[in-house]
């Protein structure tokens, strides 16, 4: 299968910028587009919204939602848009994609800095795949292949390398505490979820996007977000059973935990 091919319709969280916005672009720019490819953010009219609407303005097949990941009110709308739009078909591809890394060192985390950050980055995810399991189910249900992958039924959790217990060492002046603590919980979630939904056939996977130049990343990160995007699409065509319930990277490899 081509990288991000034979995926019929596919919802990225946190499409209006940084890797969300680089995913919608590229998935629609594919010789083989989605039919369906819905972009969610939680201020369309916003200007921060801006470039995607010019990009869905030449694309009929992008469809924008409003979705805020802490508000189950805009989670369920946003299901509710997305059913009407996919006409009886279920979707194939979930990317909670949406997070945030605000500053929090041992020092300075509060109660209130922790659960912010977990309600976006762990809450969110969580919440907004409740919402959208029926569809995901439907989608493997009515799907004709065999096996897990991401043209079939899938849920990829946006994670990161520092939320990796056995790589902390290395990352030891990475100072985002309530951000890392939040990844790491996102994993087991990931992995909760391999092993609720595996008999459904909805292939779940934590996906570390790369040190991605991007308002998160900053300008100092490593890859571009065409680089990291042009990778991720790369290993989310080759995801199977045998990447269920882990974390990889945007070239493929196992994250350990
Ligand atoms: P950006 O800061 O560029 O974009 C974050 C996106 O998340 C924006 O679209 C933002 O919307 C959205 N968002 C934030 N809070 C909410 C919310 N409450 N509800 C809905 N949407 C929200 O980040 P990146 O593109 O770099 O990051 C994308 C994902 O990749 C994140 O999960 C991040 O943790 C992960 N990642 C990124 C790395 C990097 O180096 N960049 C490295 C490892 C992981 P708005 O415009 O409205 O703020």
């Amino acid at each position: 299968m081509a990288a991000g091919g034979n995926i019929q319709s596919i919802l990225v969280t946190g499409g209006n910028r940084g890797i969300g916005l680089e995913l919608v672009k590229q998935l629609v720019e594919r010789p083989n587009p989605p039919e369906w490819l819905f972009a969610a953010c939680r201020d369309p009219e916003g200007a921060r919204a801006q470039e995607l609407k010019n990009l869905a303005s030449k694309h009929p097949n992008i469809v924008i939602l409003q979705l805020e990941a802490t508000d189950p009110g805009s989670i369920q709308t946003a299901a509710k848009k997305v059913e009407a739009h996919l006409g009886g078909s279920g979707l194939n591809l979930l990317i909670n994609n949406a997070g945030v890394m605000p500053e929090s060192t041992l020092e300075s985390a509060t109660p209130a800095d922790m659960l912010d950050v977990y309600k976006i980055n762990l809450v969110g995810p969580m919440l907004i795949t409740q919402a959208f399991l029926p569809l995901l189910k439907k989608a493997a249900q009515g799907s004709s292949q065999t096996g897990l992958s991401c043209g079939k039924a899938a849920i990829i959790n946006m994670s990161t390398i520092g939320g990796s217990i056995g790589n902390a060492p290395s990352m030891s002046t990475f100072q985002v505490i309530s951000y890392r603590c939040s990844k790491i919980a996102l994993n087991m979630l990931t992995r909760c979820q391999s092993l609720g939904y595996k008999e459904d056939g909805i292939l779940c996977t934590a996906l570390h996007p790369g040190w991605v130049k991007t308002e998160l990343g900053t300008a100092k990160a490593e890859l571009t977000v065409d680089e990291s995007v042009r990778g991720i699409l790369k290993v989310l065509s080759s995801l199977s059973e045998k990447h269920h319930g882990i974390v990889v990277n945007w070239e493929g490899r196992t994250v350990p935990w």
